[in-house]
């Protein structure tokens, strides 16, 4: 009997192709499980030496002075990500704002920032240039430049080494996000950093950690960066912290960067955490296995959408750092019938119907799906596309491995018959 005949309602020809898929990426979901076990392992360890206690679950009011279970998750989330100190926190709104709060912490008028490995994040534009008036890095009199991937598609380490010594802070990106570079890995961020404080000891190594946390065995710290900034509504909040971010590193930085969250003088020893101890420390005691499912869901699409003839990046068991799968279709209807399935296969707001729209900061219309429990959280399944040619949409996240099955079975369901009628 197949994996998928007691579920119910596909047809043979889709299990079938279910069933190659998962046997074609169950390797990759073993590695996958291999650092699920590494990682929760060192959560456990983390929670255990910081003294995490239920007591502390209760959180504090007002300025939150003394607030134990945040020092307790933040001592632990440090060891976690191997550095010296952590802010964690659900007042920082996004993952933009955490890596904002580590750029202003660390320059100052008339520094100079490097972008290690081609264009930054989009959201990084309104930080580093955005309108004046607004205080970005621009203009409080920070410049920026930036060093592009070397031919072979990997850091240009003599570049980075060259404009490193007229630079006070190297922003380092780990994931792709949604663009068509590779991810660095760990071993890769190391020798960035090894790069950077080569040609200049006095510059900051920053990762943009988003979306890298925990699909490897290690945390860029670990390999020599200074500091890290990512969102809890992606890997570290395990689906389950209703919001924040953090900064960790080393500990006067992450200090500089906690001035820049309350004020100076303030630092990190406010910062009320108004009963969202629990919701934090539960979102990391999942993060290991809901990182690794949402990986094993990425791993999933690519072998099973290439099967139903759709381009896929990364490719059947190609390597990822993060979960996004870049999906490309023949035409509009078959981009639309796709983000309905996704839609519908949700746990919340399946019976939504994802229509194209206009959105700020995108030239074409732009059509979502998306049924969270987390407003805007990327860890749960999720896909996005803008309306043009090549119609392409950015698959990302996953919860359950098994959900990211059913949605293709369904939309596979209809893809096939929608040929045949062809
Ligand atoms: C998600 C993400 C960010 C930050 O996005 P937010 O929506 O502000 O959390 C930054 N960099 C990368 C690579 C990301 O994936």
């Amino acid at each position: 009997m197949g994996k998928f005949d007691a579920v119910g309602g596909f047809s043979a020809e889709v299990m079938g192709m279910a069933e190659e898929a998962l046997a074609s990426c169950h390797c990759q979901q073993e590695g996958y499980e291999s650092i699920r076990r590494v990682n929760m392992r060192r959560v456990l360890m983390a929670f255990r030496k910081a003294g995490l206690s239920d007591y502390q679950f209760g959180g504090t009011t007002g300025y939150g002075y003394n607030d134990s279970g945040r020092e307790a998750i933040e001592e632990a989330f440090a060891m976690i990500a191997g550095a010296e100190s952590s802010l964690v926190r659900h007042q920082i709104v996004s993952g933009t704002h955490a890596i904002a709060l580590a750029l202003f912490g660390v320059l100052r008028p008339g520094g100079r920032l490097l972008a290690a490995f081609g264009r930054p994040y989009d959201t990084l534009d309104g930080i580093i240039h955005g309108k004046d008036g607004y205080g970005s890095l621009g203009e409080f009199g920070v410049s920026y430049s930036e060093v592009a991937p070397d031919a072979a598609g990997g850091p240009d380490l003599a570049g980075i080494a060259e404009a490193s010594r007229s630079s006070d802070a190297v922003l380092i990106q780990r994931s792709r996000g949604y663009s068509t570079r590779k991810p660095l890995s760990i071993d890769e961020i190391g020798s960035i950093c090894r790069t950077v404080k080569e040609a200049n000891p006095d510059a900051v190594t920053i990762v943009d950690n988003c979306y890298g946390e925990f699909t490897d065995i290690l945390e860029p710290c670990s390999a020599g960066a200074d500091l890290i900034a990512g969102s809890l509504i992606k890997n570290p909040g395990g689906g389950v912290a209703p919001a924040g971010g953090y900064v960790a590193g080393r500990a006067e930085l992450v200090e500089r960067a906690a001035s820049r969250l309350t004020a100076p003088g303030l630092g990190s020893y406010c910062g009320p955490t108004l009963g969202m101890n629990r919701l934090i420390a539960q979102g990391l005691y999942f993060a290991p296995m809901i990182t690794c499912e949402a990986m094993c869901s990425s791993a999933f699409a690519s072998c099973f959408l290439h099967q139903l003839g759709h381009k896929v990046d990364p490719g059947p068991l190609e390597d990822r750092g993060d979960s996004v799968v870049r999906i490309e279709f023949n035409d509009k209807e078959e981009l639309l019938s796709f983000m309905k399935a996704v839609q519908s296969g949700s746990p919340v707001d399946a019976k939504a119907v994802p229509v194209p729209g206009y959105m700020p900061g995108y030239e074409d219309d732009v059509v979502m799906a998306a049924g969270a429990f987390i407003q805007g959280s990327s860890i749960e399944l999720s896909a996005d596309a803008p309306m043009r040619p090549p119609y392409t949409a950015y698959m990302q996240g996953g919860l359950s491995r098994h959900q990211m099955e059913m949605t293709l079975m369904e939309y596979a369901e209809g893809a096939l018959s929608r040929r045949k009628r062809l």
